[in-house]
């Protein structure tokens, strides 16, 4: 905190602050999922899985410790929000092209003429407009500020999280830090 104090004081431009982050890209973060994505107005994909990887750096000052933020609580917080996604169906909830009905223990979702059933619990329902890499990866991110876990809230000035879909297709969010609640 005192530092943050020092380095908005009157004639600090002079000097640029130092910037640090650390990159987080574990086997803890890996899950495997369905999706179907829609695009150029009317094309829907057939549904397919992927092995998706996310990636996260964050940046910040160096706390008393020397570093970040705590590793440790900022991958566990990941991997809780990763495995809400692992086997299971993403469907985008908000997509304003595939209709998402929940009935009973089963989603419907139609596009067109065009209808899948699945078990409720194989699914997870994302508020985004298409489950596409850049959307999982904001979902990701938004759910991390929602947590409000101080180590990290108190830690970290911006983030960029990724989402590889397939071996090397990464789709990034990046944003400053503004916890949720
Ligand atoms: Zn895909």
């Amino acid at each position: 905190m005192k530092t943050t104090e020092q380095k908005t004081d009157q004639g600090s431009q002079e000097t640029m602050p130092q910037k640090f982050s650390v990159l987080l890209e574990k086997e803890q973060l890996i899950f495997s999922a369905a999706h179907f994505i829609t695009f150029a107005g009317n094309i829907c994909e057939s549904i397919h899985g992927h092995n998706y990887r996310v990636r996260c750096e964050v940046t910040g000052e160096l706390d008393e410790n020397g570093y970040v933020v705590d590793f440790i609580a900022l991958r566990d917080a990941l991997e809780a929000i990763v495995r809400q996604l692992d086997h299971k169906v993403l469907l985008a909830a908000q997509s304003s092209r595939i209709e998402i009905q929940e009935q009973g223990d089963e989603v419907i979702a139609t596009f067109e003429q065009r209808r899948w059933v699945f078990p409720r619990d194989n699914c997870m329902l994302l508020p985004i407009a298409n489950t596409t890499a850049e959307l999982i990866a904001k979902f990701i991110v938004d759910q991390l500020m929602e947590l409000g876990d101080p180590r990290i809230d108190n830690a970290i000035n911006e983030i960029a999280l990724g989402v590889d879909e397939n071996e090397g297709q990464w789709g990034t969010y990046r944003t400053p830090w503004r916890s949720g609640a």
